[in-house]
This record gives structure tokens, sequence and C-alpha cells, in this order.
């Protein structure tokens, strides 16, 4: 009797036990709510991130962790080349913050491709390459044979916070139109962290490259989830497919869309097919002689700012994110389907101009 009571506890203390392990290991994601787009999956990637291996302070584990927390798909550590504030703590080891991440990335689920910051003076300034193999070659204190070597490796190669010093130290130089003309350099951050940069977001559609937005996080990231009030700057990547192939695919092809603050920047393309995806009109649930009473839904995880350009609907509209919003419309006795003409103010497809949108009511 004695003995049997004792087994019934051990096995309660045994089940209470497991229970507690099954528990600590279920970590809690938020996922962002930007759609996908017909034939490709949106990722939310950010791929320029500091750890202890240059500048940053958090060990290149806890970037991972904070990537998946906050809902990311992709994300690189790109500690400087040439910058080692702590490399009388942490010995210089180019590679070593891939190294350490890596098998965690595939723990999680997450898409982390090999990536380093070339770290020249501006001009010419910071460059990230992602997508290597060894970082070691791009040690070289030629601009152009760092970014040739990079290239050398099938990297996926830009230019950072053109503008962080100012316009003329940011300026368009040679050095840029030979890396441009060799196809070296793909790509231009159009926003990092709580800057824009107008400068690279044309320089991006003259001269077809992609475009990026990125934290450039050195301290550790405390939010605890991803919403419209508080995230990342980062690069939405409309990819085929959710691997580290597909995803630098669409990188070369400059398949992406930069969330920064309450804006969304792009090219037409992507931005027009973003919005279709986000935000559709149920049909009229009321209807009197002169007006209709309608609901117009917003999936994205950013509001969104219209201004009417035609001559049907209110003169501005926000839909906050993820929500349903009931706008009232006078139609002066128009029945059947409506197209309604708006500009989404915060859908930027250049500098100064919002994208041209058409919401049908059924
Ligand atoms: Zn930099
Ligand atoms: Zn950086």
């Amino acid at each position: 009797m004695k003995t049997s009571r004792f087994s019934v506890l051990v096995l309660v203390a045994v089940i209470a036990v497991a229970l507690l392990a099954e528990r600590a290991v279920a970590q809690v994601r938020y996922e962002i709510a930007f759609p996908d787009l017909p034939g490709y999956q949106t990722l939310k990637c950010d791929f320029h991130t500091h750890s202890v291996f240059s500048d940053g302070s958090v060990w290149p584990t806890v970037r991972i962790e904070e990537a998946w927390r906050l809902g990311l798909d992709a994300t690189a550590l790109t500690d400087h080349i040439e910058y080692q504030p702590h490399k009388d703590d942490v010995p210089t080891n180019h590679n070593r913050p891939y190294d350490l991440v890596a098998g965690r990335a595939l723990q999680t689920n997450m898409l982390v491709p090999r990536g380093a910051e070339i770290t020249k003076d501006t001009p010419p300034g910071h460059f990230n390459a992602i997508f290597l193999k060894d970082v070691v070659p791009l040690a070289n204190d030629d601009v152009l044979a760092a970014v040739k070597a990079a290239n050398e490796q099938g990297a996926f190669v830009f230019w950072n916070h053109q503008g962080w010093k100012g316009e003329e130290l940011g300026a368009w130089q040679d050095v840029h139109t030979v890396m441009v003309e060799n196809k070296w350099l793909h790509g231009m951050e159009v926003c990092n962290g709580e800057s824009y940069y107008p400068s690279a977001h044309a320089w991006c559609l003259e001269k077809n490259l992609t475009m990026l937005g990125t934290s450039d996080i050195h301290g550790p990231d405390t939010t605890e989830r991803t919403t419209a009030a508080r995230h990342r700057t980062m690069t939405l990547v409309f990819a085929t497919e959710r691997t580290l192939d597909a995803l630098r695919d669409a990188l070369v092809d400059g398949r992406t869309a930069v969330w920064y603050k309450d804006q969304m920047i792009g090219r037409e393309q992507w931005l027009a097919s973003l919005f279709q995806q986000s935000v559709r009109a149920s049909a009229p649930h009321l209807r009197s002689k002169d007006t209709l009473w309608v609901r117009l839904h917003n999936d994205c995880e950013m509001d969104i700012q219209l201004a009417r350009s035609g001559a049907i609907g209110p003169a501005t509209i926000t839909l906050p994110a993820r929500s349903t919003s009931l706008v009232r419309f006078s139609t002066s006795g128009v029945t059947g389907p409506l197209a309604l003409s708006y500009v989404a103010t915060n859908f930027r497809i250049a500098p100064d101009k919002g994208l041209p949108v058409t919401i049908t009511v059924p």
C-alpha cells in the first residue's frame, strides 16, 4: 500500500515536470499582418543588425530570438568588418556571428543569410553584403575590391544609410557608378532606422536598384510585438517561396517594399498589389435614395491614409490597421457598383507621390 502510494506520487511528479518542460519550449510569436501577393509570399525582413562582434551590445543569437518573436521571416547579422570596438573582449572573427546563429535559425525556421558590413569612410560609405559564403575575403582596404569579392561569392550588395552624414558626403560618386556598371551594387537603403533618404529613393527608381529598409539595430530590441505604432523599419520581400534561394532571387529582382514609420515605400507595381490584397469593400448593407453605408476592411498591419481624387466619397479616409471602417457615401442617385478613386498618400511610389487606387464597392 505504502509503495504504490509512493509510485503514484512519483508518477504525478514526473508528469508535472514533463508538462512544465513542454511549456518552457513553447515560445510565442506574433505574426505581422501583411498579405501574400498573387504568386508571391510576403516575407518580413531586416537585413542590417549588429552584435558584440562589432559595435552592437548583444550576443548574435539574441538577434534571432528577437526577430522570431517580432514576426520577422528573415534577418542577417551584418557586423562591421573594419570597426570592432569590443575586440579586446571579443576577438575579430568575421564569420563567427553567422556560425553562432546558423543552428538557431534552423530551429526557429528563420531565413538567415551570412552577412557583413563593409565599413569605409563616407564617401563612399557603408555597404552590406548578404548571402556570403566567407566574410574574410571582404576584409580589403579597397572598397571596390571588397565589393567585388562579395560578388564573386554570389552576394547581394546594398549601399547603407546614404545620407547619414548629409547630402554632400552622401553624393553619388564615380565609385558608385563603377559598382553599378559592374553589377556589383544591387540595392540601397531607402530607410535606415529612423531616417528616410529621398536621394536614395530617387536613385533606386532611376538606376533600377532594389529598395531596402532596415533597423541597423545595435542595442537589445525590447519590443514585445510588432504593431503599426511600434515596429522596426523593415523590408517586405515578395518571394516565390520561403527559401534562401527564392529570397535572394526576389531581392535581385527588386520585389520589395519598405515599411518605415507609418509609410510603405516601393515601386508602384508592388505597392498596388499590396494595397489590393489589403483593402476591400463589402457590398453596401444599407442603401437609401442617395446614401450608401459601406464597410471598408484593412487587413494589413499599417494604417492607410486615403485622399479622394474622384467625385464620390469623403475627402479623406483613414483605415486603421487590421480593422473595419464604416463609411457613408453620398451617391446622388448612382446605382450599381461604385468605383472610388483615391490616392493612398502613405503608399509612396516616388519621394513626393502617393499610390493612385480604385476601390470597388460591389
Ligand atoms: Zn553603417
Ligand atoms: Zn550598421
